[in-house]
């Protein structure tokens, strides 16, 4: 019952970020003239709907941590329909609000269907910086509202692999919390190796394991650089903890993740490492 009353929580949470990145997006283009939702790339890459999309999902982000509802089948389904609905209430919206110059409101006299149907085939798009006009798209303007809704999706679906990829207790089916994090600069791979491949061959409740853990290491950001994130996570009921590490390398300018070696390791249940990892 408790579940349920959850699942419905969640897809509240959703259905109000939808709704109001719905209004957001008409309220725009109304005030601005810009329809931030068509927005394209080479008219067909639809920039404008994957953000609309993730900005969307974001009520199922939060909603899923705040209810502790897993990421799941149920979720998906429901992000895929309500991403349908809300791409339909942002052209709704558009409809009921859209007056002409001499006063009269569309609405009044033409239906929703025709008014969908002049709308997407006679958009105009441009390409590129010097902005050519397409002219009108006319029944290519279907694909391109299917485009958009792909896009819309993939905004939505990347929220959910934040979900699905977030380390959970297994045993009470929870989120696990951050507690406490730890960073590490190397100078390089060399350097990292003396932490990183001793860390865990020690008792995590021992002396080697805290002092590797509280040992200080900076190293300026430069090519070859390599950081260590260490989150310490607990499970809010079980308070069972675990130790994930992601490790990011410097390419000279920005710092590019090494996913091979993240790594999660689970904690003996009753041990408590909170102590090591704050001063
Ligand atoms: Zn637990």
């Amino acid at each position: 019952m408790k579940d349920i009353a959850n699942s419905f929580g969640v897809a509240a949470c959703g259905l109000v970020t939808s709704v109001l990145t719905a209004l957001a997006v008409v309220v725009m283009s109304r005030m601005t003239g810009f329809d931030f939702f068509t927005f394209s790339i080479w008219v067909v890459v639809p920039v404008g709907a994957l953000l609309t999309g993730f900005a969307a999902a974001s009520g199922y982000y939060f909603g899923s941590l705040y209810f502790h509802k897993r990421a799941g089948l149920s979720l998906l389904a429901q992000m895929i329909v309500i991403a349908g609905l809300t791409q339909l209430l942002i052209y709704y919206m558009g409809y009921s609000t859209l007056v002409l110059n001499d006063g009269r409101r569309v609405s009044d006299f033409i239906p929703f269907g025709q008014y969908l149907d002049i709308s997407l085939t006679s958009a105009h798009y441009s390409i590129g910086r010097a902005m050519t006009d397409t002219g009108e798209v006319g029944s290519f303007g279907y694909w391109l509202a299917a485009f958009q809704f792909v896009g819309f999706l993939v905004g939505g679906l990347s929220v959910y692999g934040f979900l699905a990829t977030k380390p959970v207790c297994e045993k009470c089916n929870l989120y696990l919390r951050p507690l406490s994090k730890r960073e590490k600069t190397f100078s390089d791979g060399d350097s990292a190796s003396p932490y990183y491949d001793a860390l865990f061959e020690h008792p995590v409740d021992g002396p080697e394991f805290a002092a590797l853990i509280r040992s200080e290491e900076k190293a300026k950001a430069e090519k070859g650089v390599v950081l260590v994130k260490t989150v310490l996570h607990g499970c809010p009921k079980c308070k069972s903890q675990l130790i994930e590490e992601k490790v990011q390398v410097h390419n000279g300018s920005e710092w590019k993740d090494a996913d091979k070696l993240n790594r999660r390791v689970t904690i003996p249940d009753g041990v408590d490492l909170l102590s090591i990892f704050r001063p």
